[in-house]
């Protein structure tokens, strides 16, 4: 068969790619060496546009939130497992700056599709530690990733748009590419962290995580808790809590020193019993500047990247696809996530 494009690799990045280049009229492949590590199938999957010890809005919030959402209601709904919930976030208060800062009602106006004029709440102390309460952020989720990949593979191999190879695919470039018995006129590299040797000359920075799942009767599955770490809902009994942050040691190697530290930060947040039953690691594909990593080759016409999601995955992925095909069709991409800018 004959294709637009063949897209290597299944994560986030290359079916949430291949998914949106349908939508827009082109016929694509995902050739994908799922490796039990990939990122996606460990993630989180949270979707929360307020970040960081001092609170800020991360970056373009108000742009990839609201095309996320809308992407992931139609395709995420549809395997039944609610793999994307929109959830609100309580941010548990560790100052009383914190708490002045949020009880006016005049935040800025970036701000307002995710806080509420009245934004500060409380959680019930016999579960969780917040005695100064909690920021509440909306407009934020959590996308099972593993379940939503499942059923978007699913959907795609009914189509013939997706074949999961059994080595890792190193194609040379080439006016055309051929796998098996396909063709393709152009290949784009959507490979998380163990990118090919081509993009060598771009800033990766990859980033180990751990994460665990606990399981737990006494823990609300209606929200998304942040404190020291994050607490979020899997199913009725079970919650992911992390995640660890490495950048000197890449390898899929789970440590002791990760768990512990991750149980100690839970339990900073809350004295409720638990049983850790799952913990796992995966590579975020991060980049130096912390933006994606998204164009063409510049020494190859039909070559392209589609990459450096970092730890932000779940909400940057579908505005991006859109942008790279706008791209492909011609239109410039924004400075900020084009890999040119690393070319001088
Ligand atoms: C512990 C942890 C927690 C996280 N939590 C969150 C979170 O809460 N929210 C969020 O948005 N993000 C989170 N992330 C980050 C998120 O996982 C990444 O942003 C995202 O999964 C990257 O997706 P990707 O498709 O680029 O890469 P991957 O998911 O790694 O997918 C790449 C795919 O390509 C395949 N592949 C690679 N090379 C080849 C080849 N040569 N041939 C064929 N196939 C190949 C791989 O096997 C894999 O299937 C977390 C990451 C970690 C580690």
């Amino acid at each position: 068969m004959h294709y637009h494009s063949f897209i290597i690799g299944g994560g986030i990045a290359g079916t949430v790619l291949a998914l949106t280049m349908r939508d827009r009229g082109y016929s694509v492949k995902i050739l994908d060496h799922r490796s039990g590590n990939s990122c996606s199938n460990v993630a989180a999957g949270l979707m929360n546009p307020i970040t960081g010890k001092r609170q800020t809005l991360s970056w373009r919030s108000e742009d990839f939130f609201p095309k996320a959402i809308d992407f992931y209601r139609r395709y995420a709904p549809e395997n039944g497992q609610n793999a994307f919930r929109e959830l609100p976030i309580h941010r548990i208060l560790s100052s009383v700056a914190e708490q002045n800062r949020w009880s006016t009602a005049d935040h800025p106006d970036r701000f307002k599709l995710f806080i509420e004029d009245q934004a500060l709440s409380s959680l019930p102390s016999d579960r969780y530690h917040n005695a100064l309460g909690t920021l509440v952020v909306k407009s934020g989720g959590k996308l099972d990733m593993k379940a939503f990949l499942k059923h978007a593979h699913q959907l795609l191999l009914n189509d013939l748009a997706y074949e999961e190879v059994d080595q890792a695919i190193d194609i040379t470039p080439n006016s055309m590419y051929a796998y098996q018995n396909d063709q393709a006129d152009h290949l784009i590299h959507a490979e998380g962290w163990n990118h090919a040797d081509l993009w060598n000359f771009l800033p990766f920075t990859p980033m180990k995580g751990e994460i665990l799942t606990l399981q737990s009767d006494h823990l609300d599955t209606d929200k998304i808790v942040i404190g020291s770490c994050f607490i979020a809902p899997e199913t009725d009994q079970t919650f992911r809590v992390g995640a660890t942050y490495d950048w000197r040691s890449i390898n899929t190697t789970k440590t002791g020193e990760a768990r512990e530290a991750l149980i100690q930060r839970f339990q900073k947040m809350t004295d409720v019993p638990f049983e850790v039953i799952d913990h796992q690691v995966g590579i975020r594909p991060a980049v130096s500047d912390r933006r994606p990593l998204i164009g063409k080759h510049p020494n190859h016409n039909n070559l392209f990247l589609f990459n450096g999601m970092g730890s932000k995955g779940a909400s940057m992925t579908p505005l991006l696809a859109e942008w790279f095909i706008d791209f492909m069709e011609g239109q410039a991409l924004p400075d900020e996530v084009n890999l040119n800018r690393f070319i001088s």
